[in-house]
């Protein structure tokens, strides 16, 4: 049974409902599932009845945005029955990164006469498109070619995850315990790209004695040196080992690596405990 845990529905910044992402696992012969959003889990209830009704194997999670050593990094949660004080962690979470749009524009729109925070708070796009409301503003003012170039102007105005009020990893996987969920950390190859393999260990066995469940080692951009470190520091530690190819829908179309289930991995490669 192929698996793949890591995707996003247009309830965070895919293009696809969650139940085209259901259709589409179907159709790539995937058996076991998961919508991991950022920052939201809107998708759950649409996502279960769509598995339910095609037969889809799948698992609830959530993509969470946290703080690690002053670094942002995400952190995939999976499996648990959401709680008050979970659920406030998971929407303050998007407030925040709603919040670093509007943040944004307050800054442009000294420098364009044609933005304004009024203009952007009325503004709203079509989310079958994919993407957050920031990068769509700005590709609709004429300001960047690509949606993607909006993440460019992000940075060249200093607003940076790192800034803003998330949850440190520490605080997001004691709460995920508290609702019987697993933490795993998502994609080691976005923070780890100029490490050598012992700073990436020594971060792992920082995370592990935070208790962290497992690490996503078989994601599209990883090197087969890191996937191989990843698998080995898991079965080392008893950690679980995901699979995640990070599908957005049409969002990802350019970037041919993050297609739904362009990792074969069956649930026999992984030490999943779900
Ligand atoms: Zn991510
Ligand atoms: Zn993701």
């Amino acid at each position: 049974m192929l698996v793949d845990l890591h995707m996003h529905s247009y309830y965070s910044d895919g293009s696809f409902s969650p139940r085209e992402v259901v259709e589409l696992a179907k159709e790539k012969g995937l058996g076991f599932i998961s919508i991991t959003d950022h920052n939201t889990i809107e998708a759950h209830e649409e996502f279960e009845l769509a598995c339910q009704e095609l037969g889809m194997n799948y698992v609830l999670g959530v993509e969470l945005d946290c703080v690690f050593n002053n670094r942002s990094i995400h952190l995939l949660a999976y499996d648990f029955k959401v709680n008050d004080e979970f659920a406030a962690i998971i929407k303050k979470s998007r407030q925040q990164l709603d919040q670093m749009g509007v943040d944004l524009i307050k800054l442009m729109e000294k420098d364009y006469d044609h933005l304004s925070s009024q203009d952007y708070e009325a503004y709203s796009y079509d989310r079958r498109l994919g993407g957050f409301k920031g990068i769509h503003y700005l590709h609709d003012r004429g300001l960047t070619e690509t949606l993607m170039d909006g993440l460019k102007i992000y940075r060249d105005y200093h607003i940076f995850y790192k800034d803003y009020d998330f949850p440190t990893v520490e605080e997001a996987i004691k709460q995920i315990h508290q609702c019987g969920g697993k933490a795993i950390l998502a994609h080691p190859g976005k923070y780890y790209r100029h490490h050598s393999m012992s700073e990436v260990g020594a971060d792992f066995e920082q995370l592990v004695s935070i208790h962290i469940d497992g690490i996503e080692c078989y994601y599209p951009i990883h090197s087969q040196e890191l996937t191989e470190y990843c698998v080995k520091f898991c079965e080392e530690h008893d950690l679980m080992i995901t699979v995640g190819c990070d599908c957005h829908g049409e969002m990802s179309k350019k970037e041919s690596e993050y297609i739904m289930g362009c990792i074969k991995k069956d649930v026999s490669d992984l030490r999943l405990k779900f």
